[in-house]
């Protein structure tokens, strides 16, 4: 991972600057909320973030995801009926 973008938590735990904030915002995200983002270190992206879609395909995350959205004046995401 790129320089500066990790806060560490403790000697094996470091978290994505910016993703603990109240209104959280990884600092490798790049765009506008809402409209159209990207990270802008996918290359590079640490091991949890790699895991993320897959997971959240399944349903994983939807709750903190939506709880993240919120504060950012984002509605839920669309639950899936399959
Ligand atoms: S995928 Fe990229 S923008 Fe999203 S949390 Fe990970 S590093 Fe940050």
């Amino acid at each position: 991972m790129p320089d500066g973008l990790a806060d560490r938590e403790n000697a094996t735990l470091a978290r994505l600057r910016g993703t603990d904030y109240a209104r959280p915002r990884c600092v490798a995200l790049i765009g506008e909320i809402g409209r159209e983002v990207r990270c802008g270190i996918y290359r590079e992206r640490p091991g949890p973030c790699r895991e993320f879609a897959p997971l959240a395909e399944i349903g994983h995350f939807a709750d903190a995801c939506n709880r993240a959205r919120a504060r950012h004046g984002l509605p839920p995401l669309p639950v899936d009926r399959d």
